[in-house]
């Protein structure tokens, strides 16, 4: 109970676009990606969505203001939410890396796309985002070191669909192979990079743990290599790039799965102020 007050704390000094009590659910941000292609648009649309897995959210209210920080540079113009997952009630679904991205791939929760734990695969009715888009013809790979994602969550979609979803040895090949495909011409890259979560697991998510904390300036440090990429190619300034960094869930001491705050609690940052509040109906779409 303290580590959650401490926690509520930590996360509301005004570091984010919303509130802890406005969270915004993980399912919302796959319809923002959607839109990005669907809308109207002179120039050309294009997504980077960058994941930080088992980032935790007060670590990000600190490392935001660090120079090399990937999400403080998309946040001069852009702007960072609080999010929420672990299913439409808390406890729905496990706050697992496999449940965690399926909510935001495919903007549904586990108990409409099937991934409620790490173990289950992504129903026959719901595709993720990077298939909805290949199906529709705009080039979208998907890159990863985790094995599962390829083997178990989306592995009859793999199958049964054309897709590039690209396992990688480890962080640094994945960096390498999103750098790669974004060179090759395509106009979706997904790509998670996992030193929050292994350091987590191995020494604690925890602000006050300093191994985690360098973890977390370890992915921002490969995510604003990208970035950099993004923003230094020849047809830029012909392009629409949404740029999105996200985490799956937190994290309590060495582990992650359960209800609490730390773990349900997660970002969406952005470089377009994607999320407003509507004073309609009182909560930000
Ligand atoms: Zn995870």
């Amino acid at each position: 109970m303290l580590k959650t007050l401490k926690f509520k704390r930590e996360i509301s000094y005004g570091s984010f676009d919303n509130a802890l009590e406005s969270a915004i659910d993980a399912t919302k941000l796959f319809d923002k990606m959607q839109e990005h292609f669907e809308k109207p648009n002179l120039k050309k649309p294009m997504l980077l969505f960058i994941g930080y897995d088992g980032c935790l959210t007060n670590a990000v209210a600190i490392t935001k203001e660090n120079p090399t920080s990937a999400i403080g540079k998309i946040l001069k113009e852009g702007a960072i939410y609080i999010g929420r997952t672990g299913g439409e009630r808390i406890g729905d679904q496990q706050t697992d890396t496999a449940p965690g991205w399926a909510s935001i791939f495919t903007g549904a929760w586990g108990r409409e796309n099937g991934v409620i734990n790490n173990s289950d695969v992504l129903s026959e009715k719901t595709k993720s985002i990077m298939c909805k888009l290949l199906l529709k013809g705009t080039s979208a790979s998907f890159v990863f070191s985790w094995a599962c994602h390829k083997e178990i969550t989306y592995n009859r979609e793999a199958k049964n669909y054309p897709n590039r979803y690209l396992k990688a040895e480890d962080d640094e090949q994945t960096l390498e192979l999103m750098r790669s495909r974004l060179k090759a011409g395509d106009c979706a890259i997904f790509g998670i990079f996992e030193h929050c979560d292994h350091e987590g697991h191995k020494s604690g998510f925890s602000i006050n743990n300093k191994e985690y904390m360098n973890a977390l300036n370890t992915s921002e440090t490969y995510a604003n290599i990208i970035i950099e990429d993004v923003i230094a190619r020849k047809t830029y300034k012909e392009e629409d790039w949404l740029i999105l960094i996200a985490t799956d869930h937190g994290g309590v001491r060495k582990k992650h799965g359960g209800r609490t705050k730390m773990e349900t609690t997660i970002f969406f940052a952005s470089n377009k102020k994607v999320f407003k509040f509507d004073d309609t109906s009182g909560v930000f779409i």
